[in-house]
């Protein structure tokens, strides 16, 4: 796309601290000059019954049309008869690939200073499944699913990733040894993979010996690729290592390249309406929508104007040690556009 065409994309405030963060999104956009359009799409507050869920299933239409947004923490209300709102977007989107990025923000103090790692889940199968039964009484069964489709759909996203973002290293992350079968086709597919790969170094780390390695040296992983459970678990470790949730962005990836980003957060209903919610995990989502539009100086921009602000420490948001609202920090980065 050229950098003057304007583009649109879907984007879902969500609840909480959703629409404030939003908010900032939107300012900061407007200060970097970016040319995107949003559509703004809103939850229910009926089931859709053609979604089965509070979503409509015009905001659904709104991303396959546009093929890429930006979503807000949503809270999905607590009843029966209706599907989780992030269930409802994943397998209605097919969104086959969460990508999560994890780097330690300059000026930012954690227990590490060279993170600098990627995440990449398998979002459709394993054991997320949902195929659980009662055998007899006293015994349950769940059912693992894996199939050679899906893992090869996300190690080749893994691997392009990779070439396409500059990084020289895959790990597809696994219990082989133990789930022969299942983990060993995860594992038979990403080594097919990897074989049309040559420049790209493929490691295969066992589960186990991965969380010791990422909690006692993180800078020996470049990108990691797993099946779903895996997935969630060290993803959320990983976010851990820089700083936590409120920094953490991510991006869905859908079949035919389909992206719909999201912080990892939730509303955060306590400091919801406060303005004092932290904006950098929504910003950082919105910068990696950017980069999957090829709108990568504009990216840049953006990305170099929050990390110097919370590196410059004048402004940060109470999660980070700090005492401004959204609104000042939001003012900062636009400030350092
Ligand atoms: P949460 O992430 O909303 O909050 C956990 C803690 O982190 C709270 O103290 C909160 O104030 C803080 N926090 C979170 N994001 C922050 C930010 N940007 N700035 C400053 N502080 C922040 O988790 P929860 O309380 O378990 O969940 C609340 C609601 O969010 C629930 O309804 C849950 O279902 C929903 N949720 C949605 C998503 C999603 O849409 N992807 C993810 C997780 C939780």
């Amino acid at each position: 796309f050229s950098s003057q065409t304007p583009i649109r994309a879907t984007l879902f405030p969500g609840d909480g601290i959703g629409p404030e963060i939003a908010e900032s999104v939107k300012q900061v956009f407007k200060a970097a000059d970016v040319p995107i359009e949003w559509e703004e799409h809103y939850v229910g507050t009926e089931i859709d019954p053609r979604t089965q869920s509070f979503l409509t299933w015009e905001s659904l239409e709104s991303v396959r049309r546009n093929r890429v947004g930006l979503k807000g923490p949503m809270a999905t209300p607590i009843g029966k008869g209706h599907r989780s709102l992030n269930l409802t977007l994943r397998k209605e989107l097919n969104l086959y690939a969460n990508v999560r990025p994890c780097y330690s923000l300059p000026g930012y103090k954690t227990r590490y200073d060279d993170v600098n790692l990627v995440t990449i889940r398998e979002n459709t199968e394993g054991e997320y499944s949902g195929l659980e039964h009662q055998v007899v009484r006293g015994v349950v069964e769940s059912l693992k699913i894996i199939t050679r489709a899906a893992s090869l759909r996300v190690a080749e996203y893994a691997f392009h990733y990779a070439k396409t973002n500059g990084r020289d290293r895959v790990s597809v992350i696994h219990k082989a040894n133990i789930m022969q079968k299942t983990d060993g086709l995860f594992l038979k597919c990403c080594r097919e993979v990897a074989e049309k790969y040559p420049e790209i170094t493929y490691e295969e780390v066992v589960i186990d010996n991965c969380c010791m390695m990422l909690v006692k040296n993180p800078a020996l992983f470049d990108v990691l690729v797993m099946p779903n459970l895996y997935g969630d678990i060290i993803s959320d470790l990983s976010a851990g290592l820089v700083g936590g949730l409120g920094l953490t962005p991510s991006c869905n990836i859908g079949e035919g390249g389909i992206a719909l980003a999201e912080a990892v957060h939730g509303s955060a209903p306590d400091i919801a309406g406060k303005n004092l919610a932290n904006p950098t995990a929504l910003l950082m989502s919105s910068v990696m929508m950017l980069r999957h539009l090829n709108f990568s100086d504009k990216a840049e921009q953006i990305q170099n104007a929050i990390v110097s602000t919370i590196a410059e420490g004048k402004y940060r948001t109470a999660d980070l040690g700090g005492s401004s609202s959204t609104t000042e920090f939001t003012n900062a980065i636009c400030n350092n556009l």
